[in-house]
């Protein structure tokens, strides 16, 4: 089969032949439909180790159909359309026990841990995968494995938004805009900001309330409390960027909580008297637990989620290095890039 295989840092991906992966008997062989190019794939491509080693096919957003089942897989046939989720919990460490497997100890995720999405076909647990049903665009619905899944854990679980609550998130790319959608749906009233215009207009279509472009303002934490009478109840930082962090954190209100979605390695500097003083909450999110996608593919099914206008870009799998190196440009056209797999 077909696959874009990873070697090394900062090389383009290899469009390669290699051999379609064996199938346990609790495994599916999915004939991969879509596959999203997500900006934790940038990372791998600048240097951010993977846990297999390179070679290894990245990708970890993905939709397809099943293509064969493993002897003891009686839930799925072949033709079916599936979501496959990007990380498979272990069910049995402390965490998956006590209901909290997005930090499962022992978390497998596809296109890190194994090989993913970007090739042909890909071998997964069929106990781990969702159908899809025909009302959700197969290739577009790739998203919600990660793209809208990761915003309904930090939405829903994670900051709990109750109707009528403020809140904001800073950056609106692929994750960002599906936080301003799901935290829309969810009841809130949503502050969306960024620095390009096209971005924030969309946010404005998914149920923005109001949009700030941080270019236009001297202290963009100062204008969101001035927006939101005070600060927000909920402040979602989805760049990975610990200036912007520190922004997210000073732009809650008095009990406020920030909730940090995007990736950094470095460090951040928040004031923890403030903290303390007002009782601010911070809280991490990451992804989300299997138990929560089929309401997420519910949502998308009733047309409370979008996902095809999110999704602006389309590549073929020998086109890929031109989407990533448009996700590297921040391209302000760029939503969501997705792989078409043929
Ligand atoms: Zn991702
Ligand atoms: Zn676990």
């Amino acid at each position: 089969m077909k696959a874009a295989v990873f070697h090394s840092k900062n090389e383009p991906l290899k469009i390669e032949e290699v051999p379609v992966p064996e199938y346990k008997a609790d495994e599916v062989l999915v004939k991969v439909a879509g596959c999203g190019l997500c900006r934790t794939d940038l990372h791998y491509l600048k240097g951010l180790p993977t846990f297999k080693k390179p070679p290894i096919i990245l990708g970890h957003e993905i939709s397809g159909t099943i293509a064969e089942t493993g002897d003891n897989v009686s839930t799925f046939e072949k033709g079916d359309p599936v979501l496959i989720p990007p990380v498979f919990a272990c069910a049995e460490c402390f965490f998956c026990r006590t209901g909290r497997g997005t930090i499962c100890t022992n978390q497998v995720m596809v296109g890190n841990h194994r090989d993913g999405g970007f090739a042909e076909y890909i071998a997964v647990p069929g106990s781990d995968i969702f159908k899809l049903p025909p009302e959700v665009p197969l290739v577009e619905g790739s998203i919600i494995s990660d793209a809208i899944s990761t915003p309904y854990h930090a939405v829903v679980n994670r900051a709990q938004i109750k109707p009528g609550d403020s809140a904001v998130v800073y950056g609106c790319g692929g994750v960002g805009l599906n936080t301003v959608q799901m935290a829309t749906v969810a009841g809130a009233n949503v502050i969306a900001v960024d620095i390009a215009p096209e971005k924030l207009e969309l946010a404005k279509k998914l149920g923005a309330v109001e949009t700030l472009n941080a270019n236009d303002q001297e202290d963009v934490a100062k204008a969101v409390r001035k927006l939101s009478s005070g600060g927000v109840d909920v402040a979602f930082e989805v760049i990975g960027n610990p200036e912007t962090i520190q922004n997210a954190y000073e732009s809650t209100r008095w009990g406020g909580t920030l909730i940090v979605v995007g990736y950094t390695h470095k460090d951040i500097t928040i004031n923890a008297g403030r903290m303390m003083f007002r009782e601010i909450e911070v809280k991490g999110s990451l992804g989300c637990g299997l138990q929560d996608y089929p309401k997420i593919i519910n949502m998308v099914k009733y047309g409370k989620i979008k996902v095809k206008e999110l999704v602006t870009h389309k590549f073929t799998l020998d086109q890929i290095n031109d989407g990533f190196e448009l996700l590297g440009k921040n391209e302000p056209t760029l939503i969501r890039a997705v792989a078409m797999i043929e």
